[in-house]
This record gives structure tokens, sequence and C-alpha cells, in this order.
């Protein structure tokens, strides 16, 4: 279901400070999720989508750096803010090239952070305003690849990129058995055991979304052996 308020991911170890600045987003009216490692950050983002994501550079495990380009990896578009603990040039520029979009010195101000926050909010709605877009659709469901949304049987559906890639995928090749190998390797860009489970919980979470019954798929098909088809108009699997 959507929800109106913005929602940040905010990706900081440091409790105190992490409490302070969730509190504060919240008084402005953002919704907040506060993750303490770049690993958490990674594997929220495979799921959900945000509208802008806070990310300090010192972490325990991967550093906010390597965070930041694995998130621009996955998602072009979001806008990421890098916090850095040093005044320092070096910081800074690996922190843009790394694909971040901003960048503060802590410890730093409350109200300048704020303005921040809401001036790289209004920048992305701006640069990137929701395009007009046909929908794609099939049985009950309405798909807006662009703008990462659909219309199911059981309301607005926000899309994360990887459904959105998968979806993509599945739609261009409508009607044909797409083997498991394809689809990683579309999806994620490589295959490994791991992504094999997680492919099988994204086709789950699509049949949930989009399928009348999702014990009995007539849309997201299970191709035994080979792995899965696409049908726009609704047919049984042959499981
Ligand atoms: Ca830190």
């Amino acid at each position: 279901m959507t929800e109106d308020r913005p929602h940040i991911l905010l990706v900081e170890d440091e409790m105190h400070l992490a409490r302070g600045i969730c509190f504060n987003l919240e008084q402005e009216g953002f919704r907040v999720s506060h993750v303490e490692s770049g690993e958490e950050a990674l594997e929220l983002l495979a799921y959900d989508r945000f509208a802008l994501i806070i990310l300090d550079v010192m972490l325990p495990g991967m550093d906010g750096f390597s965070v930041c380009e694995q998130i621009r990896a996955m998602d072009a578009r979001v806008p990421v803010l890098i916090l850095t603990a040093r005044a320092n040039d070096g910081d800074r520029i690996t922190g843009l090239k790394s694909g971040a979009d901003d960048y503060l010195t802590k410890p730093f101000n409350l109200n300048e952070f704020l303005l921040r926050v809401s001036g790289m909010l209004r920048r992305s709605a701006w640069y990137r305003p929701e395009p007009v877009e046909e929908a794609y659709r099939f049985g009950d469901n309405e798909v807006f690849l662009l703008s990462y949304h659909a219309r199911t049987a059981q309301g607005e559906i926000d899309l994360t990129e990887l459904e959105v890639k998968m979806l993509s995928l599945f739609f261009q090749r409508e009607g044909e058995a797409v083997s498991r190998k394809d689809i990683l390797e579309s999806v994620w860009g490589y295959t490994s055991d791991t992504e094999t489970r997680t492919l099988d919980n994204f086709i789950v979470r699509l049949r949930k979304y989009f399928e009348p019954n999702p014990a009995q798929p007539v849309y997201f098909q299970t191709v035994r052996g080979v792995g899965y088809r696409f049908a726009r108009k609704p047919a049984r699997s042959e499981e």
C-alpha cells in the first residue's frame, strides 16, 4: 500500500545520533526506517523503495562509499545524502564519485540537515516527475513500469527496482518459458545459489500482488525444470 509521507532510509551505526535524526525527520512528517549497517540497507533496498537515503560513511562492515556504489547499481534514481565525519576533500570527492548526490560533514547543524533533506527531495521531484504512461494490463492488474507502481485487485502497490526489472523481462517475453538462469542474469546480473532462493521468493511476491489466487497461479506460471512463464491471458500452470 502506498503512503503519502516520503519514506527515508537512514543508515547510521551511532545510536544516539540515529535516534535524534529519526525523531527530527518524523517531526517533519517523514517516515523513517533505520538500519545500522550497509549490508542491512542493501537487503532492505531489494524489497523497498525510498524517497531518500541518508548514509553514514564510517559503518561497521561495508563502508558508506561501497554501499553507495551498490545502491547506484540497483537504483540510479534514489537521492543519496552522505554523512562524513571528516571535513576532508578526499571524502567528499569519493562520496560524489560513488554516486552520492550530496554530503554533510559531522557534526552538523540540525536545521541545515533538515533543509538539505527537504531540498534534495524537492529537486528529485522536479527532475524526476512521475511520467504519464500507459499501463501494461493483465487480468485486474495495471502495471506502470516507468513510475514503479501498480494497481491490483488489492489496491495500489509500489514496485522495487528488482520487481520492475523482473516484470519487464516477463512482459517482453510474454508466453515464453524463461529459464531461471535468464531471469537471474537479467534481473540480478549474475547467477548464484543464494539468488535462486531469492528468485523464488520474488515469484511468490508477484503472485501475491497479481494473482487472483496465489496458490493457483494463472499469470506467473511455474515451468517445471525450466523456470517461469508469464501469460497475459490466464492459463493453468503445468504443476
Ligand atoms: Ca558511523
